[in-house]
């Protein structure tokens, strides 16, 4: 595979998961199954190309059970310490995000 065409793949993958993941927020209110097997394709795309997904989309899906989760309904949101803990209802279980954002603008005070 040349490199130009490559990236061309990549580019499009990428557009392509944000796109699923748009769609699953969509759909999710009326059907969560098909909401979960927009995320289920999408880190398909992402690992056949070794992608790693924005932090921003990270966090859309719980990585213990891949369910797709939405704040308030099937996600709750908490702060502790330096870290924000999403907890699955899905599958009860927690996953935590370190606050970078907020660690460098402590750095930069
Ligand atoms: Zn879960």
């Amino acid at each position: 595979m040349k490199i130009h065409r490559k990236k061309e793949v990549i580019r499009e993958a990428k557009h392509r998961i944000e796109n699923l993941f748009e769609q699953a927020d969509l759909i999710f209110k009326d059907n969560k199954k098909l909401a979960n097997r927009y995320v289920s394709l999408a880190r398909k795309i992402g690992m056949k190309l070794n992608l790693r997904l924005p932090s921003r989309l990270q966090k859309r899906f719980c990585k213990h059970c891949y369910s797709f989760l939405v704040p308030g309904i099937n996600c709750r949101i908490r702060t502790r310490e330096n870290k924000v803990v999403y907890y699955c209802l899905e599958c009860k279980k927690y996953m935590r995000f370190p606050f970078i954002k907020e660690k460098k603008l402590k750095r930069n005070l």
